[in-house]
């Protein structure tokens, strides 16, 4: 049994199919998908998309790509959204200075705001992190976001960011890109330990070989898995089930 721990199940791109979608993740042995919202709007049909099907679950939060216009109300509506019985998560938020189309310094306040709510409710984090390597450890030095748990998700940087994340408490995951030809990071898999490590999709992006090109959804996350396996000459079933129980605590999904 597998979990895909991020994807984005409210974008267009699944408006037409969005029960098969679930249906070939289920049938792809992927029985929990977290999706996860990146503003105000996303994380209400976050909410709602996780009312509909048992096997999905939602977190809330603001992207760094959309938070330029963020308002404390936008926080307090984030904070409520905390108290539906199907919210894991406070995320997507984190930053990105690859897209950069918030201030740093507005990325950095939103993204503040939000650990610390998640603190304070006891949430864990999924944060995004894009060419923002060093404010983001200076960030992660000083929030401390791992006190309730946490994960940095599609984990690009070094070996030495990698330890530091580990160190701070937080899972990370790799996505589909790991399976193309010539990745790069593979040496990351290696390092990172197995009990840290949580599986996703970020579908509808990063689709994994051989369906690059293509829309990703969740049962895809299957080859991302056999790729972890390989790297880190383990078996498949051992991945599927080491990273399902960490899902399973950090999230405390109930499946
Ligand atoms: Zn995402």
């Amino acid at each position: 049994m597998f979990i895909d721990t991020h994807c984005h199940l409210d974008f267009d791109s699944f408006d037409d199919d969005l029960p098969s979608v679930i249906q070939r993740a289920l049938e792809n042995q992927v029985s929990a998908i977290i999706t996860i919202g990146t503003d105000i709007k996303s994380s209400e049909r976050a909410i709602s998309i996780a009312e509909q099907f048992s096997t999905v679950f939602a977190a809330v939060g603001i992207h760094p790509t959309d938070c330029q216009h963020t308002t404390s109300d936008d926080i307090k509506i984030i904070e409520d959204m905390l108290s539906h019985q199907k919210v894991v998560a406070v995320g997507e938020i984190g930053l990105d200075y690859y897209h950069m189309r918030a201030e740093k310094e507005k990325q950095i306040q939103v993204f503040s705001q939000l650990v610390a709510l998640a603190k304070d409710k006891h949430f864990p984090v999924i944060i995004h992190n894009r060419e923002a390597h060093s404010d983001m450890l200076a960030l992660l030095d000083k929030l401390k976001p791992g006190a309730s748990g946490g994960v940095m998700h599609s984990f690009s940087g070094d070996s030495e960011y990698l330890q530091k994340v580990i160190e701070l408490n937080l899972f990370i995951s790799f996505t589909g890109n790991i399976t193309f030809k010539n990745a790069k990071g593979l040496d990351l898999v290696s390092d990172a330990p197995i009990d840290k490590m949580l599986l996703e999709t970020d579908s509808p992006f990063l689709t994994p070989m051989p369906f690059r090109g293509k829309r990703n959804e969740p049962g895809f996350i299957t080859y991302t898995a056999r790729k972890i396996a390989e790297t880190k000459n383990l078996s498949l079933e051992k991945v599927a089930q080491i990273t399902t129980s960490n899902a399973k605590s950090l999230f405390k999904l109930q499946i």
